[in-house]
């Protein structure tokens, strides 16, 4: 399968998934898309048993991996519980949540750590992964990459400007990756990756990037998907292709189920559920022009406070003004977030985190304005686990949640942080000096 940059609009420059995987962003500044999406027979990926055997029948074509070579790399990836738990009312929740850092993105990350170390061995390469964070993109490819062969993290986040349970899981002291605690904001963060980059004194560090740009934190992605709707039909007999609500900010979840709906996967619609940061609500009801981003705004979802989503220019490079026929969409805002929490909690018994409650709020209402919608079974995405976000939490609910075991874990951890200026020269001499426990 040839990948091509989003701005290649005459596809004249095409990569093999490998160099995708490895580079991140396109030399031209845009994402990578395939050229087609395999079609995909119910009959080639049902009945696969786990995640990691069903990726393994979904993703040969889109990476040019054998079916087995998948199983190999990505048994250990996929490695925990992604159970679909019934709510009332015909709504289904898929809980992404159980992996090691809590939240969805372990899905993506750890998938990705395994396919990059496996393709720079075989190119006999190395690579530094270099993050810039405020929250949970950080700790997932922290905890992914720990203890890989052939690739080093880097990772900075703002210093007091994330939560105590977010700080503790990035400065776990894990094997090849080191934190910085800088003295600036995440804009300042993002600023020194990117002057990173440009620096040609950093060129043999092999800088790469593992936020939801990359195709290899998407592709995992699609997987889950389809196993849910399998669960839906084998343990809840839901035969009817479900409409999917997902909560999201810079869009790499929802671009992953349009590409498993692109493979063949039916669902009865999906829609969007966005905080405040409603940039791709504005553009989905024509009331914003593509790319007028806005800036973002601090939310109680706050993975999801997304100014300029960044998977927008990939999504809209492959179906273009029909996402509006295709996707749905509504905003949620903070009161309503904390609203549905405690609905859900009193009548359905069920803590969620903020993430989750945006789109099961989002669900009711686009069941309340679409009678059809209404009668059909609905499949939402929950993004991470309720105790990684327990102020909000007992707020809405009263309720402390249940440890997760790995942010429990976290609580005796050994830790290890750098304080770093925001200066570039400062990062520079931090990524060139060898950390001091290798
Ligand atoms: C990252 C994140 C989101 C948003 O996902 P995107 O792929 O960026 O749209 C939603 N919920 C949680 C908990 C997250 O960590």
């Amino acid at each position: 399968m040839r990948y091509y940059s989003s701005r290649d609009t005459e596809r004249a420059a095409g990569v093999d998934f490998e160099t995708a995987l490895l580079a991140g962003l396109a030399p031209d500044g845009g994402l990578y898309l395939p050229e087609q999406l395999p079609q995909i027979e119910a009959s080639r990926w049902r009945g696969s048993g786990s995640p990691a055997a069903l990726a393994a029948r979904l993703l040969p074509e889109l990476t040019g991996l054998s079916s087995e070579r998948l199983h190999i790399l990505l048994g250990d990836a996929l490695d925990f519980p992604l159970p679909v738990r019934r709510l009332s009312a015909e709504r289904y929740v898929l809980e992404l949540f159980h992996g090691p850092t809590a939240a969805f993105k372990d899905v993506g990350a750890r998938a990705m750590a395994r396919l990059m170390d496996d393709a720079l061995e075989r190119r006999g390469r190395r690579a530094t992964v270099l993050v810039a964070t405020s929250g949970d993109t950080g700790s997932a490819v922290a905890d992914a990459f720990a203890g890989a062969a052939n690739v080093a993290v880097a990772l900075l986040y703002p210093r007091g400007r994330v939560s105590a349970v977010q700080e503790r899981q990035l400065i776990a002291r894990r094997p090849g990756v080191r934190a910085f605690a800088v003295e600036g904001t995440f804009d300042d963060c993002q600023r020194l990756v990117k002057g990173a980059f440009d620096d040609p004194e950093l060129t043999a560090l092999g800088l790469s990037t593992a936020n939801s740009i990359n195709v290899g934190r998407l592709l995992p992605q699609l997987v889950y998907y389809f196993w849910a709707v399998e669960r839906l039909a084998l343990e809840h007999g839901v035969a009817e292709p479900p409409q999917v609500v997902v909560p999201s900010g810079n869009l790499g979840n929802l671009t992953a189920g349009v590409f498993a709906a692109g493979m063949g996967l039916r669902f009865g619609g999906m829609s969007a559920a966005h905080n405040a940061n409603d940039y791709f609500v504005r553009f989905l009801h024509d009331d914003a022009e593509p790319y007028d981003f806005k800036a973002s705004v601090a939310t109680l979802s706050n993975a999801m406070d997304v100014g300029a989503p960044s998977n927008f220019e990939r999504l809209f490079a492959l179906a273009g003004s029909d996402l509006r026929r295709r996707l749905s969409s509504a905003t949620v805002d903070d009161d309503a977030t904390t609203d549905r929490m405690r609905r859900t909690y009193r009548e359905d018994d069920y803590l969620i985190c903020p993430h989750t409650a945006v789109a099961l709020e989002a669900l009711d209402r686009l069941r309340a304005g679409d009678e059809e919608l209404g009668a059909r079974p609905a499949l939402v995405l929950a993004t991470a686990h309720p105790a990684k976000f327990p102020e909000a939490v007992e707020a809405a609910t009263g309720v402390e949640p249940e440890p997760h075991p790995g942010l429990a874990a976290l609580v005796t951890a050994e830790t290890a942080v750098t304080p770093l200026a925001p200066h570039h020269e400062a990062l520079r001499e931090a990524l060139l000096r060898p950390p001091a426990d290798a």
